[in-house]
């Protein structure tokens, strides 16, 4: 039997978010049904409901940093029991047969068989596009779902499911350490969570943001410097991670590099405004490497999961409701935003 759900979706790419009515596929076996509490608002739900990377798939329920309680089981699920706190993040399925499902790196599946939670065909149900986050529910592959300490604190869970595990790894792939110094460029969602999970990992973070009223956030969140132009920077860095998502000049940050050391992108910014390196830059400033990071696997995800609660590394946050998406979407590309806005799902359909 199919499961009715009620998100919030847009349905075209200069449309409006609307209450929306719609169904999902039936419980599998192996699949839970998950009541959704609370969903993050991602930058990259902003580039997907807008087509800003390619055309979107509409009607479009966005949102992949989800946080909610078990409903409903099916009858060969192992991990998990009704009443279960849970996280789902950015895909629900993949192959689990070719060598990055193998190897835990399920987003790279090379079956091309990954289903990203929204803006995408659920190539395991009939190719239908599957609906992401700003909803009541979803029914997802036991697999896919990673498991939360029941005493944590479920709002500031759900954005770990996406800018948590798109830092962490990265950071961990980097062997960022005592230090390490750390660069991180952009400093909304993404770029709070590298700062707090850098300074628990014992670096020295420099954090590059364009808004000089963040200066005092990031020194409470335990940064050492603050520049609001790269080129003020006269330090050298181990490692820059880049999470922002408009045109800037990558080539600011590569010269900040040590000997050695390494940039991770992962801001993606509109397709048609996408920084680029020249080769010449890159082999005259050699030694240097920039490598891309896509968010990172489910054994990983439940790692960086246990990391942060064991670390009481939570983001900070702004509650909201589903009316108020269009808004947090006007100030996340306005500079008047803070950093996460997460949508009480509970209340949203009051
Ligand atoms: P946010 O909007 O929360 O944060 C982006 C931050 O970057 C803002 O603080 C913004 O400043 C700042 N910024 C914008 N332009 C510049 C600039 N030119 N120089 C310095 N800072 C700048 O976005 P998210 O953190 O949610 O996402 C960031 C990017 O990462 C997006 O492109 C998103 O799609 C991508 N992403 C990639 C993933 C991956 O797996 N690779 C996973 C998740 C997200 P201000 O405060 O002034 O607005
Ligand atoms: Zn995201
Ligand atoms: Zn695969």
């Amino acid at each position: 039997m199919r499961i009715q759900s009620k998100g919030f979706a847009i349905f075209s790419k200069d449309g409006h978010f609307k209450p929306h009515d719609f169904s999902r596929h039936a419980i599998g076996a192996k699949d839970v049904l998950i009541d959704i509490h609370y969903a993050g608002i991602c930058h990259s739900d902003i580039h997907s409901a807008y087509s800003e990377w390619k055309e979107g798939i509409y009607p479009m329920i966005p949102g992949h940093e989800i946080a909610g309680v078990i409903k409903e089981v099916g009858k060969e699920v192992k991990k998990f029991k009704v009443g279960d706190v849970v996280g789902v993040g950015c895909f629900v399925n993949s192959c689990k047969t070719c060598k990055p499902c193998k190897e835990h790196q399920e987003q790279f599946c090379a079956n091309n068989k990954t289903v990203f939670t929204y803006d995408c065909l659920d190539y395991f149900h009939d190719n239908e596009p599957h609906m992401g986050g700003y909803s009541n529910n979803i029914v997802v592959d036991e697999d896919y779902v990673i498991s939360v300490d029941k005493n944590a604190p479920l709002e500031k869970v759900a954005p770990l499911l996406c800018a948590g595990i798109t830092t962490y790894s990265p950071l961990k792939f980097s062997k960022v350490t005592q230090g390490t110094k750390v660069g991180v460029a952009g400093f909304g969602g993404l770029g709070m969570m590298a700062l707090k999970y850098a300074v628990a990992m014992g670096a020295e973070v420099s954090i590059f943001a364009r808004n000089e009223n963040k200066k005092q956030d990031a020194l409470n969140m335990g940064a050492k410097h603050f520049y609001s132009n790269p080129k003020e920077c006269k330090e050298e860095l181990d490692f820059i991670i880049s999470t922002i998502p408009t045109n800037y000049d990558l080539k600011d940050y590569v010269k900040l590099l040590s000997y050695n050391g390494e940039l991770a992108l992962v801001g993606l910014p509109p397709r048609e405004v996408a920084p680029a390196l020249n080769v010449f830059d890159f082999i005259n400033l050699g030694n240097r490497k920039v490598y891309g990071s896509l968010i990172g696997g489910i054994k990983e995800t439940q790692e960086m999961m246990d990391f942060s609660i064991k670390h009481n590394i939570y983001p900070e946050i702004e509650l909201i409701l589903g009316k108020d998406i269009e808004t947090a979407y006007h100030n996340l590309t306005h500079s008047k935003a803070k950093f996460r806005y997460v949508i009480d799902m509970k209340k949203s359909f009051d």
